[in-house]
């Protein structure tokens, strides 16, 4: 999309929207596309429509479904490039990022949930260990909530904004996708592919809007899955809170990596790159923060700025031209500059990198900080952006000490040859997810589940509980064979049958 578009709102007709959003190539500068804004007061009736197709669609059953799924899968891999295109124009990132972190894991996500849905939410016989329900069939089910609405951000507009649709539509819901206002077009282009794959009309709608259409969204739902800030997670959920709507909330972080004296060092510097840089640093799962033991420290600083010094930053370009992208908009550059400078000001240095740049897009340098520490923002808060503060540390019990100092608790990650000494040190970080050796590829495993601790998230995403919050829990007891016409616990109460209740209690758990 390189010329300015008037895309219709996909599954709404935009009536009454009052505004557009104008959406921006964040490394040109340039307006791509005008979306009509889908407002507050309409958004009930298109709850009301999602409503309507939810039944037939939950008709379909589990084959049904995944029919329409795997031919979104083959889509999405027979128009890769043009989605990857739709994604680098309204996100300003590398093609690389789009691919590998957007495309693979759609095509993953598409593939995993047709296969594993039905196992997830199948029904579950129950044995009791109650002497007052033997005999009884005891079943739990899943039922689908009727309406999921998802709320996304803009730093993967494809796997955090539409990839949470794909479990909530193959439990048999509806989904109203909310995404971010900087980046609707990938999650139109999505509808696009749903209607051509043969979804039911309504199934799936684009919300296009502002914070007030997400709230009127969050009023209307059964389900809330929202993936953003921390602050705005927090208004979601006293939203939802006046319609005891339940949400699942995927939040903010500042993911410490603990670098031992015995690490590979050139394997850990080559992470705290990759993975501090990755999509100029606007991943939730961000390499945030380094602590690196004493003895090593001085070495790992000097292999990480080599290669920092070496990363190719301008507008994205074919594959291979780029190592990373632009910012998403100034506000954003605004809080990685204020770190970079609060750092400084705390007398942290500055070995790479530092400066912003506006004209023709929105860029920050991939920076490199040393001498930093918990007195400066870099290291409190979340920066979301290309830079690295590398802090030295005594050994690694000041680093899990230090890692675990922060509200926050998404991942982390340690590194060091001894992979026992590795799990033990994992096992006493308060994040939802640990790697030693590695970082962030636990998220393309979908059997595990994802999700922050502290005030990184409430409730996960993939594996069973990333399709099973989608849906109700009904128990079943079913009692077809009852010989007594009157249980032993049923009126009127007398004294020969409570004495043999007692004797029953004592004799299952009086030993
Ligand atoms: P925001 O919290 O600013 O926005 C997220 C979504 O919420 C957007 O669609 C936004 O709309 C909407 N929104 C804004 N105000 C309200 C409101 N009052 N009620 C309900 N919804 C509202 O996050 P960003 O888009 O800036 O995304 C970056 C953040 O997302 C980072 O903190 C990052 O760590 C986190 N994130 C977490 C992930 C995880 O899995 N834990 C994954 C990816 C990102 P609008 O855009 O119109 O303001």
């Amino acid at each position: 999309m390189t010329e300015t578009t008037t895309v219709p709102s996909t599954g709404s007709d935009g009536a009454g929207a009052a505004r557009s959003i104008e959406v921006e190539n964040p490394a040109t500068g340039q307006v791509i596309a005008s979306v009509p804004v889908v407002a507050p007061d309409d958004v009930a009736a298109l709850v009301a429509r999602a409503r309507r197709a939810q039944i037939g669609w939950d008709a379909l059953g589990f084959d049904g479904r995944a029919a329409v799924m795997k031919r979104c899968q083959k889509w999405v891999s027979d128009n890769a490039d043009r989605v990857i295109e739709t994604i680098v124009s309204e996100t300003g990132k590398a093609y690389e990022e789009a691919l590998l972190a957007e495309i693979g894991y759609a095509e993953g996500a598409f593939a995993f949930w047709a296969k594993n849905a039905e196992k997830y939410l199948a029904d579950e016989r129950v044995r009791s260990a109650s002497p007052f329900v033997k005999g009884r069939k005891l079943i739990v089910r899943y039922e689908p909530v009727g309406v999921v609405g998802v709320i996304g951000p803009w730093n993967y507009p494809l796997t955090n904004s539409f990839g949470d649709c794909i479990p909530a539509l193959m439990a048999g819901n509806s989904v109203l996708l909310k995404p971010s206002e900087v980046t609707p077009l990938t999650s139109m282009l999505m509808g696009e592919m749903l209607r051509q794959c043969g979804l039911p009309e309504d199934v799936y709608q684009v919300v296009p809007g502002y914070g007030e259409t997400a709230q009127a969204l969050i009023d209307e739902v059964d389900f809330v899955m929202f993936t953003g800030s921390t602050a705005t997670g927090k208004k979601v959920m006293e939203r939802a809170a006046r319609t005891l709507t339940p949400v699942s909330l995927e939040l903010g972080g500042k993911d410490p990596m603990i670098v031992c004296a015995d690490a590979s060092l050139e394997r850990a510097a080559n992470a705290a790159v990759h993975y501090s840089m990755q999509n100029a640093g606007q991943t939730c799962m961000s390499t945030e923060r380094v602590y690196v033991e004493e003895p090593i420290y001085d070495e790992f600083v000097r292999l990480v700025t080599d290669r920092v010094r070496r990363l190719r930053q301008q507008a994205p370009g074919a594959a291979g031209s780029i190592d990373l992208g632009a910012v998403i908009n100034p506000p954003q550059s605004d809080i990685v500059e204020r770190h970079v400078k609060d750092a400084v000001e705390h007398g942290a240095q500055v070995v790479v990198g530092g400066g912003r740049r506006d004209e023709n897009g929105h860029f920050f340098e991939p920076t490199v900080l040393v001498d930093v520490d918990h007195s400066m923002a870099c290291m409190r808060e979340e920066t979301f952006g290309p830079t690295v503060p590398i802090m030295k540390v005594r050994d690694a019990e000041e680093a899990v000490r230090l890692a675990n100092d922060s509200p926050y608790g998404l991942s982390a990650s340690v590194w060091t040859k001894d992979a026992a000494k590795g799990e033990r040190l994992a096992r006493r970080i308060e994040a939802g997810s640990v790697s030693v050796n590695d970082s962030q590829v636990h998220y393309v495993a979908l059997e595990l589940p994802m999700g922050g601790w502290k005030q990184s998230g409430l409730g996960t995403r993939h594996g069973a509980d990333g399709i099973r919050k989608y849906t109700r829990k009904q128990t079943l007891l079913v009692t077809s064979f009852a010989p007594m016409k009157q249980d032993l616990h049923m009126m009127p109460y007398t004294a020969r049958r409570t004495g043999f209740v007692k004797r029953l209690l004592k004799l299952v758990y009086g030993r």
